[in-house]
């Protein structure tokens, strides 16, 4: 079945290369718009009703016919006929980010060049310092997006694979009962970018090898491995062993070289021990969860793995957005579904009013907002909605609005989403200085990165989360698992300073709560505690943290 995003990513390309052969312009407009809006559905578009989609702002009937024609056949007339009249280097120049169709135009038409590598070089002679529309700053920013994409090659989100790789494994089981089947490596590390996916087994070679190749699916045999490509393009590898040595090849290869070199493996040892957790305890160490070892800090935690933080210890949901702004549902379907799922308490966090691009919300809108909070709050006690909004962080650092109507609200999450592009002087000069507004609660995705397609604007993590501790300001680990930012490798850090971190899903659906599974495995990779973690804090105790820190901060 094809999936959502590849629907969309067709219905972008088209807008684009219309938009390159200067077709009219309304509609390749709308096939973006619709592309855009669509992408907060998360069920597929295949098994639904796709009338239903006219309901989703901006999405017409060609739009439409498009999505349905992509389903049944793969691809749509419009597009093929647009693919046709375009080499295939400027397709690829398409998709990097910051070049648009405009700006691509220009490089074929007129600087004639028709492939990304051949851009690359034009980059690298400065011929695009000279042509009218770009300079040294758009050259530069070309040239890091290109080397972006190309290090991006062969990567995959562990969010993608998570669901496709456990029902394989599922599969497996059911077909050959009573064997054994284990992911390893980056995946069982839950790295959350995937370059391969290794498989321990104590099913028989042969027999596995004639099952895949029955399922259609073209393997090689090389010693006691059996290698493919999972769903046509994940390089995956089989290793086959006895039930004696499963627990070791999987222990061999789940941790990373340096965590096996860091607690000094012996293989007889482990022969002897015969667990990992046998083997963990012979070498007095705490047992390490397997997404930790990677050879970092694990071994200085010394921590009981039952601390650290579980999906099901998060008994608060912060940071959502409601049709208020750019979000799907209404405030009370937010709502009704985070009570449903036995959360204690919902923060809402719709976009501040300088979000154009997003429905932002003027004071007016604010207030209207608040007074659903307080009528639905009547009536769903316990349960409680706390009033927020995302505050955009300014070009100058300041937040969206005055003082005094930032005090209305309960938490407030400051997070820049304009001018990205931006010397670590300048992001930290904006950051710190949101930080330090008193009002606010929490830092948001804190460097704007989206894994394998933005690396985000350069900071140094140490300056800021030092900024955060000396403000109480907590953190906010983005759930969404293309952007998990802050970053993993940074939990401890902050944990040693004292900032506590918060696992938000940044939902634009209710189904998006979801997402705080895979902050969940972040934020366990990087050893976060359940102490440290603001919405692991019950409705009481979450309470009490803003109150205090109200007093703190003397407001
Ligand atoms: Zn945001
Ligand atoms: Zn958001």
């Amino acid at each position: 079945m094809i999936d959502n995003s590849s629907i969309l990513s067709q219905l972008n390309l088209y807008a684009k290369l219309s938009e390159l052969h200067d077709e009219n312009p309304f509609k390749y407009k709308s096939f973006s718009t619709a592309a855009f809006n669509l992408k907060k559905i998360k069920e597929p578009f295949a098994e639904m009703d796709l009338q239903d989609l006219l309901n989703i702002q901006g999405v017409g009937k060609s739009a439409l016919n498009a999505i349905e024609l992509i389903i049944q056949t793969g691809t749509f007339p419009a597009l093929e006929a647009c693919l046709e009249k375009t080499p295939r280097g400027i397709v690829e120049m398409l998709n990097i980010k910051g070049l648009g169709p405009k700006k691509v135009k220009v490089i074929w038409e007129e600087m004639q060049i028709n492939s990304v590598s051949d851009l690359l070089d034009a980059c690298r002679q400065n011929r695009l310092v000279e042509t009218k529309g770009f300079g040294i700053k758009t050259q530069a920013d070309i040239i890091k997006a290109i080397e972006f994409s190309l290090t991006s090659q062969g990567k995959w989100h562990y969010a993608r694979l998570m669901d496709k790789c456990n029902n394989f494994k599922s599969e497996l089981k059911s077909i050959f009962p009573g064997f054994m089947v284990e992911y390893s490596g980056e995946f069982r590390r839950c790295l959350p970018i995937i370059n391969r996916l290794l498989c321990v087994t104590t099913i028989d070679l042969m027999e596995l090898y004639e099952y895949l190749e029955g399922e259609s699916i073209e393997c090689s045999v090389n010693d006691d491995e059996i290698s493919f490509l999972f769903e046509e393009q994940v390089p995956f590898v089989f290793l086959c062993t006895d039930s004696m040595s499963f627990e070791k090849v999987l222990f061999e290869t789940t941790g990373s070289e340096e965590h096996l070199k860091k607690i000094d493996y012996q293989p007889n040892e482990f022969d002897i021990a015969g667990s990992e957790e046998a083997y963990y305890e012979s070498k007095n160490i705490p047992y390490i969860i397997p997404e930790q070892r990677e050879g970092r800090d694990e071994l200085v935690y010394n921590i009981d793995s039952q601390h650290f933080v579980e999906y099901g210890q998060l008994k608060g949901v912060l940071h959502n957005h409601t049709n208020y702004s750019d979000g799907l549902n209404t405030l009370k379907e937010m709502a009704d579904y985070a009570k449903s799922q036995h959360f204690q308490y919902l923060g809402i966090c719709d976009h501040s009013k300088s979000a154009g691009y997003a429905r932002g919300l003027d004071e007016d809108r604010v207030l209207q907002q608040m007074r659903e909070i307080d009528d639905l709050n009547s009536k769903m006690a316990p349960f409680k909605i706390f009033k927020g909004i995302e505050s955009d962080i300014l070009s100058d650092g300041s937040l969206d609005y005055d003082d005094s109507f930032l005090s209305k609200f309960d938490i407030v999450v400051a997070s820049i989403h304009s001018n990205l592009n931006m010397s670590e002087e300048k992001a930290h000069e904006r950051l710190i200085k949101a930080i330090e507004n008193p009002y606010t609660t929490i830092l948001g995705h804190l460097t704007g990165r989206l894994l394998l397609m933005r690396s985000g604007y350069p900071v140094n993590h140490e300056y800021i989360i030092d900024a955060c501790a000396a403000n109480h300001v907590c953190i906010e680990l983005n759930a969404h698992p293309y952007r998990l930012d802050m970053d993993w490798t940074w939990i401890q850090y902050a944990q040693n300073k004292g900032v506590l971190i918060s696992i938000n899903p940044d939902a634009h659906e209710k189904m998006g709560y979801h997402d705080m599974y895979f902050g969940t495995i972040a934020a366990r990779k990087g050893g976060l505690l359940t102490k440290n973690t603001l919405n692991a804090y019950t409705l009481v105790d979450f309470e009490n943290y803003l109150l205090n820190r109200r007093k703190i901060k003397q407001l």
